[in-house]
């Protein structure tokens, strides 16, 4: 019997022992005043008198007095074993319960328990079966996020360390054009791991932001004004249209720099050359600053949207990855933006462009 039965069944015997013992008290006692009020004086007077009937009297009231305490003790009896048996229908879920908590703890998160009813054990027993999945949709997302994370590594490490082999092998000449792809794969090595700092910092709470007052027009003006040369390079119009009536924000300066870079750099590589970039910052009653980044760039589809938020997905994972994208940027704007509070969302439209927009609150 485990610990919990053992104190509830013990609490029932208790309770029946007690409860029968003040109904024998009670029954006695009672049973005293009922023959007077039923005989009042005469009958027990008579019945103690007469030698033959008092006796009588006194023994069938010795015999009523051993009827209630065996009646008593076979109660207790049968109390004490049906107070078990449903100690134990109680407890059953519990002990279920228990046990899978047990297995979920040794490493076996598909462990669920079943719901049989909908009481206060059946209410516990649906939040475990939910915090288990969430358990195991944690874990698996975590090996996931591993072995993503070890793949992204390996892949401009081995680039790099492939080219460096073929020329210590005499097979390529160490060209200038050699030397920079080695240096570009270096330089996305690089990037990698800041993003991944970045995003295991915020994801554990430990990225603080350095907010201060900043002239969010000016400041959102410089910001396109040293990406306009990007652009330009690739033939595509930036533009940057600011409500100057935008109050001054507490924001960290470099943070939204990074997540501005993020969504033009994300603009500019998959708007054509002849495209075009508009970036808009405007006041808005409920949501506070509002920012958003539009091109006329090749779009992304409904179910697609949905994920690009997400560590590590990339719509076009060739494509992307030649093209430097680790698939991290808008998992770290996202985090980001949140930081301060604010929400990040994507509308788009397949082959005409995306509009990718940040809010930001203005706190008095
Ligand atoms: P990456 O670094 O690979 O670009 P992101 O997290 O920044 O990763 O973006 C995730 C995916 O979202 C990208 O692979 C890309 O396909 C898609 N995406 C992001 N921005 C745009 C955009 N402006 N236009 C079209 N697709 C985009």
């Amino acid at each position: 019997m485990n610990r919990l039965s053992k104190k509830l069944t013990i609490a029932f015997f208790i309770v029946s022992f007690i409860s029968m013992g003040i109904m024998v008290l009670l029954a006695r006692g009672i049973f005293n005043i009922m023959l007077s009020f039923y005989f009042p004086g005469e009958f027990m007077m008579n019945m103690m008198m007469t030698p033959s009937t008092g006796v009588s009297a006194e023994r069938f009231i010795q015999a009523l007095n051993i009827s209630y305490i065996l009646a008593g003790l076979v109660s207790i009896v049968i109390s004490f074993l049906s107070g078990y048996l449903v100690v134990l229908f109680i407890t059953r879920p519990i002990r279920e319960l228990s046990k899978a908590a047990e297995r979920i703890a040794n490493g076996d998160l598909s462990e669920r328990v079943r719901v049989k009813t909908d009481d206060e054990i059946g209410k516990l027993a649906i939040s475990f079966n939910t915090m288990a999945a969430s358990l195991e949709q944690t874990e698996q997302n975590r090996k996931a996020f591993h072995a993503d994370i070890v793949h992204e590594l390996r892949n401009p490490l081995t680039v790099a360390r492939c080219r460096l082999e073929a020329m210590l092998d005499g097979i390529v000449s160490p060209s200038k054009q050699e030397l920079e792809s080695i240096n570009n794969e270096l330089l996305l090595l690089t990037r990698l791991i800041t993003d991944l700092r970045d995003i295991s910092l915020a994801a554990n709470g430990q990225l603080k932001l350095q907010q201060q007052e900043t002239k969010f027009p000016t400041f959102m003006i410089r910001i396109v004004e040293e990406t306009k040369i990007l652009a330009n390079e690739k033939g595509i119009l930036l533009t940057c249209s600011v409500d100057p009536a935008i109050p001054k924000l507490k924001v960290d300066r470099e943070r939204v720099s990074q997540v501005m870079h993020n969504l033009l750099s994300n603009a500019i590589r998959h708007t054509p050359g002849g495209g075009r970039i508009v970036v808009e910052v405007k006041n808005d009653r409920e949501q506070g600053v509002v920012v958003s980044v539009q091109d006329t760039g090749t779009g992304i589809s409904e179910a697609e949207l949905d994920k690009i938020f997400e560590r590590f997905y990339r719509v076009d994972p060739s494509r992307s990855r030649s093209s430097g994208g680790s698939g991290l940027g808008l998992a770290i704007v996202k985090q980001l933006i949140q930081l301060h509070d604010g929400k990040v969302w994507a509308e788009s439209q397949p082959g005409k462009g995306s509009k990718f927009s940040f809010s930001i609150p203005v706190k008095q």
